[in-house]
């Protein structure tokens, strides 16, 4: 199968060295690769985009960077016109993971390899790799950073000896239901939670534990803020008790989180609640510092683009890409040989270790 990948996408690459010159702006004449990646509105994906093009670039390719604004069709459409144009390799983040079954199908046609990038694509079996972080272990992780919060366990999950009895009062939020990676975070998290709530330690308020009940669609910041207002009205408006820690999966959504309890009178201080978050996204860092989000996670995409960037170019030579998973990502279709990353929690006291020691940002960047 892979030396008919690469052969095919060698043919393909010899047309493309013509056409390359319409994808993109910069880079060399290794032919044309396309890079469709789901919204700008998040930094996340701002700075895979850049990692995953300066590295092609680097590599002697040209691309063609596409972001979608997170409108499925959009993306459909940018794809297929990477197709058209005679990429060499597709390296796709989508936006809804079940919905490029028939434009992926086009790719097979013209023997373009494809990868997934961060985000499985599902329901095909026109995707040869996926490149990613140990998903589950990051949904650990955010559970983690909050019992930590909690004064309940260290940051990796081994508790406390001198750990308060609690009951704590929790709420739980999950990402974007179309987005294989939410159902990862939310059930790592929930394997960490789920002994806590069963022995009471843990209570969530508003009841709801259920992942279709806890999602949040398209990640998106707003709706994740006006969740918290309603279970903040519904449950905690009457004064007996205050939430003590909220299970947030991306810092969009922790922001939102932390408006809505802003907005009903928490302040940051001995009743502000532990969020956890994901991403390390600079504002969220800075909330890290000031006290209002408690932890974030460190997924570092100048890695995950190596690691992406690496499997493109070794299939376009004709080699085997590297992979350390062949169990965990089945898409309904096929189980998609993976290379997995490790994740890292950031609390206050480790900002500078893990963020500004790295390069990831700089420390005027993350005071200014
Ligand atoms: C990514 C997360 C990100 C989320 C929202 C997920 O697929 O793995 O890092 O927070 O999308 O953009």
């Amino acid at each position: 199968l892979l030396a008919g990948v690469a052969a095919g996408a060698m043919i393909i690459g010899l047309s493309a060295c013509s056409s390359g010159a319409s994808g993109g702006d910069k880079g060399g004449d290794g032919g044309l690769i396309g890079v469709a990646m789901p919204t700008k509105s998040s930094e996340r994906w701002i700075q895979d985009g850049n990692a995953v093009k300066s590295q092609l670039e680097d590599a002697g390719y040209t691309v063609d960077l596409q972001y979608a604004e997170d409108d499925i069709p959009t993306q459909v459409s940018q794809i297929e016109n990477m197709v058209t144009k005679g990429a060499k390799a597709l390296i796709v983040a989508s936006i809804d993971g079940t919905t490029l079954t028939s434009v992926l199908q086009d790719a097979k046609d013209a023997d373009i390899p494809v990868i997934a990038y961060d985000r499985l694509i599902r329901d095909t079996e026109n995707v040869d790799y996926y490149a990613s972080f140990d998903n589950f272990k990051v949904g650990q992780q955010q559970a983690w950073s909050m019992l930590n919060g909690l004064g309940l366990t260290e940051l990796d999950g081994t508790a406390k000896t001198d750990a308060p009895a609690g009951p704590f009062n929790i709420e739980l939020f999950a990402g974007s239901p179309d987005d294989n990676n939410a159902t990862f975070f939310f059930n790592g998290a929930m394997d960490v939670l789920k002994p806590y709530i069963d022995k009471k330690t843990l209570v969530v308020g508003s009841g709801q534990t259920d992942f279709q009940q806890v999602a949040t669609l398209r990640w998106d910041g707003e709706a994740a803020q006006s969740r918290m207002e309603d279970i903040l009205t519904s449950t905690y408006s009457d004064g007996s008790k205050k939430v003590n820690g909220v299970l947030s999966p991306y810092d969009g959504i922790s922001r939102g989180i932390i408006s809505a309890l802003t907005d009903a009178g928490y302040s940051v201080g001995a009743e502000w609640p532990i969020i956890s978050g994901q991403d390390s996204e600079l504002d969220s860092v800075k909330a890290i510092n000031g006290g209002e989000q408690y932890a974030t996670i460190f997924k570092d995409t100048r890695k995950l683009a190596t690691v992406a960037v690496d499997m493109a170019t070794a299939i376009l030579k004709g080699d085997k890409p590297e992979v350390n998973n062949t169990k965990d990502y089945d898409n309904g279709k096929k189980v998609v040989p993976s290379f997995l990353l490790d994740s890292q929690i950031v609390v206050k006291d480790n900002i500078k270790e893990v963020l500004v020691d790295s390069g990831y940002w700089t420390e005027d960047e993350i005071k200014g």
